[in-house]
């Protein structure tokens, strides 16, 4: 099935509710669209009028679906609005399968062309769309944001700290030209944004081209250990190649992307040892621990030059599509 979307945003701070219009273009036949929103405005598919049911949208034919619909609010989902200093600021809570609540959604995890467009006061971060990317992953951020080191983004309270927005900015930068040597595949998108927002559900979420930290991770870089920062911004870097370049189940996403910032902060934090996870310290990807095992158990077996030249066969295949543990076992046996 091939999907296009066009994707508006309306955020009216204004408005107790945020609108969201999306017309998609489909060819075959999917079971259902998906839409979580308060309030339909319009639903058609191909011109006539197509009920909604509260959660679905049935389809009977392939074409173009154009819905027009009220979202709520929302602090797990959707979109989150907060007032920081007398400022607005609005932004997606994305996840693996919660794009209906900011869009009516097809298949979320299918790669898709898509063309947004967002209404907002202040400055608008989204992500990369140049790319076929899964719908779930579309994040935008619009408020008073203040850009205080290369494309590192926070709220106007934290505008003074510059010298914690260099250091970011400088380990991304290190950590994506980090990847790109030992993966030898160059970084998928044409920019790295990172915008450090108020209270996600996660400490961060890694969408194509735009990183969303949680404040959280800002103020870890002034009070914890350095190899906990490293780890978890070369972390979210990693997410570039596992998860947005190739997407995949989630324990493998997330079993090579713990793996990967473990060699970037070995490469990046002389003398720190990233492989022994501190019982007793705050630590950002413990629930990742039996994932990272099952990787470092195939580097046992088959030595780290033969594990990392598996990954760039693996990203260099399947670039910009979904390819899961059957392929990447494949690419292992090569
Ligand atoms: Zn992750």
């Amino acid at each position: 099935m091939t999907i296009s979307y066009d994707i508006t945003w309306d955020l009216d701070p204004a408005e107790p509710a945020f609108r969201g219009r999306t017309a998609v273009r489909f060819r075959g036949k999917p079971p259902h669209a998906q839409l979580a929103a308060t309030r339909l405005r319009r639903a058609q598919l191909n011109g006539r009028d197509v009920p909604w049911d509260g959660a679905r949208i049935a389809l009977d034919a392939d074409g173009v679906l154009e819905v027009d619909a009220d979202f709520a609010y929302a602090e797990d989902r959707g979109f989150r609005k907060v007032v920081v200093d007398g400022a607005t600021y609005q932004y997606t809570l994305q996840y693996p399968d919660l794009a209906q609540w900011s869009f009516c959604a097809l298949d979320q995890r299918a790669r898709s062309e898509i063309t947004l467009t967002v209404h907002a006061p202040g400055r608008v971060l989204t992500s990369s769309t140049d790319t076929p990317i899964a719908p779930y992953a579309l994040t935008a951020a619009a408020g008073p944001w203040v850009e205080i080191a290369e494309q590192v983004h926070v709220t106007r309270v934290r505008s003074g700290e510059r010298a914690r927005g260099e250091a970011v900015s400088r380990r991304i930068r290190e950590a994506i030209g980090f990847f790109e040597n030992l993966l030898d595949v160059p970084y998928p998108y044409g920019k790295c944004d990172a915008v450090f927002v108020p209270d996600i559900p996660h400490l961060a979420f890694s969408s194509p081209g735009l990183i969303m930290f949680d404040d959280a991770v800002f103020d870890a870089l002034a009070t914890l250990d350095p190899l906990y920062t490293t780890t978890v911004l070369s972390h979210e870097v990693a997410h570039a190649w596992s998860g947005n370049l190739v997407d995949a189940e989630p324990w493998l996403v997330e079993a090579v992307a713990t793996y990967l910032s473990r060699l970037a902060a070995e490469e990046l934090l002389p003398g720190a040892d990233p492989w022994r996870t501190p019982d007793n310290a705050p630590w950002p990807d413990r629930p990742y621990a039996p994932h990272l095992a099952r990787v470092r158990a195939m580097e046992d077996a088959l030595g780290r030059p033969a594990l990392l030249r598996a990954l760039t066969t693996y990203f260099k295949r399947y670039a910009h599509t979904n390819a899961g543990w059957a392929e990447f076992k494949a690419c292992l046996r090569e």
